[in-house]
Formats: C-alpha cells, sequence, structure tokens
C-alpha cells in the first residue's frame, strides 16, 4: 500500500457541506460525481496535497445512508492507494482481512476499488483504490 489516497466523510447534505468544507479549505471541490451502483453523490476537494471525499446517499439502500443511521455523520472510511490491486487483495486475504468485494469495482474519482470491512480493521473500513490509467 502507497500513500492514503483519500479520506471519506459521510455527509446528510452534500450541497451544505459543500459550502462547508469550501469555508475550510478555501477552494470549491474540483470534482462532483454521482455513483449510481453504490448509491452516492460525491464530492472531492484538494487541500495541499491532500484530499477529501464527502458522501451523501441517493438512496435509502445506500451504504452511507446505513452509516449515517447507525453513526451519523463523520469519517467514513479511508482510502489507500495501491499499485496492483489484485495483488493487494490476494496479499490481504492471505493476512485474513475481510474483503467486502474481490473483484474491484468502479468507484469515483476515475479509480477501481476494494473495500476491507471494518470488523477486520479495528472498526474503520479501508478502502484501496488503484488509478484507472
Ligand atoms: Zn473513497
Amino acid at each position: 500500500m502507497r500513500k492514503i489516497e483519500h479520506i471519506g466523510i459521510a455527509v446528510k447534505n452534500l450541497e451544505e457541506s459543500n459550502i462547508l468544507f469550501e469555508k475550510l479549505f478555501g477552494n470549491p471541490p474540483y470534482k462532483q460525481e454521482e455513483v449510481v451502483s453504490e448509491g452516492v453523490k460525491t464530492s472531492f476537494f484538494m487541500n495541499g496535497p491532500n484530499k477529501i471525499e464527502l458522501l451523501e446517499a441517493t438512496t435509502p439502500e445506500s451504504p452511507i445512508a446505513k452509516f449515517l443511521d447507525k453513526k451519523g455523520e463523520g469519517i467514513h472510511h479511508i482510502a489507500f492507494d495501491v499499485k496492483d490491486i489484485l495483488t493487494e487483495v490476494e496479499r490481504l486475504k492471505n493476512e485474513g482481512f475481510i474483503v467486502l468485494n474481490e473483484i474491484p469495482k468502479k468507484g469515483a474519482d476515475n479509480k477501481l476499488v476494494v473495500f476491507l470491512h471494518p470488523k477486520s480493521t479495528n472498526g474503520v473500513l479501508i478502502e484501496l483504490c488503484q488509478e484507472i490509467i
């Protein structure tokens, strides 16, 4: 695993949070994107070298809707950049981590993504992401 690619924050209202984070960072989101298959709307901010993803649920079945119901707004996941996602999934499976989707799926911001179950990572949802070239 290489650097932290981004930190994902679950929010109730993306429009309001975009305004809030624009004030916080002093610049607007560089990208907004809906991932229909995941039931989320996202926006991405750069702050120096750091990337923050805001996520709002678009359906009641969305993982973000479930997270908000259980825990409320806050940090939802930490994403790590990987060079070769399939190799990394194999390695982590062998180490005993619970991989939520072994077949990488297309995430936001031009990435292939795989999630590790928080049960196997001390309560933190981990996203692996590989840039789609
Ligand atoms: Zn993410």
